[in-house]
């Protein structure tokens, strides 16, 4: 397969073109490193100034999207420990967390002194939405570029429960484990005004809407809500603009006694869906939905090309596959 021969991205991603040396769109875009770093100091100094002002007033500071994996434990321990911050943390719970990542959850909030809440919405509604995730047309193309359809759908509701929890609570900023390569820098740190947040919940809620009706507003904010809110949270996902090692980040999080679960793919710290959702979009579209993240990752100097193109062929585990398949009660095509 015709790959760009700078990072990774491949000739089968939807818009992808490459000049006469085969270097794609996106390498010829990206900023200098100089540039990039400039990009990311900025935006410290504006996500530290907000902590600064927060510290000292009452309430919850900080609420964070904790999914159990190393690096969203990582940020959580940044923001409570390097920022001092009093922080809400809560974990949802698609019904597919690995054991290990959810006594990691239970250890890590006990150990950090975080208060802490699970949301596990009903397994039959998570069902629902999982096996409609199944057709890929649930979603517009380019949601499916920087993600697979059933992380998407997770990713809905995470990011609903969170802004319900935030919005509900008067928190002023709500956290994300995301690290380099996961999120465009320009969306790292960011405030939207009500109309803009309504319009975010709402491209993340209608698919779901469509796919399950009434069932899923309960898991975002209401109309009302974001309109009248007092305290519309700051958005931030540290990791995207602070120094990332991952060595670092495991150092820290093993003091809290963090262990990797053993029963995940070796691409996730914390979900067992997702080598199955792995596998399924790479059928379907023709390329692994980690290529984007991972191709960033080259591009800034995080990871070396020859790793990233490793990682893509790290084979989905048959008997993890097989136990989701079971759960949701469907089998994909054999290959
Ligand atoms: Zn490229």
């Amino acid at each position: 397969m015709k790959r760009c021969t700078r990072c990774i991205l491949p000739e089968t991603l939807p818009g992808i073109r490459f000049d006469a040396d085969g270097v794609c769109q996106h390498c010829r875009r990206a900023p200098s490193p100089e540039l990039h770093a400039a990009q990311r100091d900025r935006l410290r100094v504006k996500f530290e100034a907000l902590v600064d002002s927060l510290r000292t007033q009452p309430g919850y500071h900080c609420l964070i999207a904790w999914s159990g994996g190393k690096d969203s434990t990582y940020t959580l321990w940044l923001l409570k420990e390097q920022y001092g911050l009093r922080v809400l943390s809560f974990t949802f719970d698609n019904g597919f967390v690995s054991p290990q990542a959810l006594k990691n959850v239970r250890e890590v909030a006990e150990n950090l002194g975080v208060d802490h809440v699970i949301v596990k919405p009903s397994f039959d509604v998570l069902k629902e939405a999982f096996v409609a995730s199944l057709q890929p047309e649930m979603y517009p193309a380019k949601a499916l570029i920087r993600a697979s359809a059933i992380c998407n759908t997770c990713m809905a509701l995470a990011k609903g429960i969170g802004l319900r929890i935030a919005v509900q609570n008067k928190i002023p900023l709500l956290a994300y484990g995301w690290s380099p390569g996961q999120i465009p820098l320009a969306s790292a740190f960011i405030r939207l005004s009500s109309p803009m947040l309504q319009a975010m919940v709402d491209a993340a809620m209608s698919p779901l809407e469509a796919a399950l009706n009434d069932q899923i507003a309960t898991y975002f904010p209401e109309r009302q809500q974001l309109m009248e809110a007092q305290v519309l949270p700051h958005m931030v996902a540290p990791l995207a603009f602070l120094d990332y090692n991952e060595e670092t980040v495991l150092h820290h999080i093993r003091n809290l006694a963090w262990e990797r679960p053993q029963d995940t793919d070796p691409n996730s710290t914390n979900c067992l869906l997702n080598s199955f959702a792995c596998l399924l979009h790479t059928r379907q579209m023709g390329y692994h939905p980690y290529v984007m993240e991972l191709a960033s990752l080259v591009r800034d100097g995080y990871l070396d090309r020859q790793e990233a193109l490793d990682r893509l062929e790290i084979a989905p585990i048959p008997e993890i596959v097989a136990a989701v398949e079971a759960k949701l009660g469907v089998r994909i095509a054999d290959e």
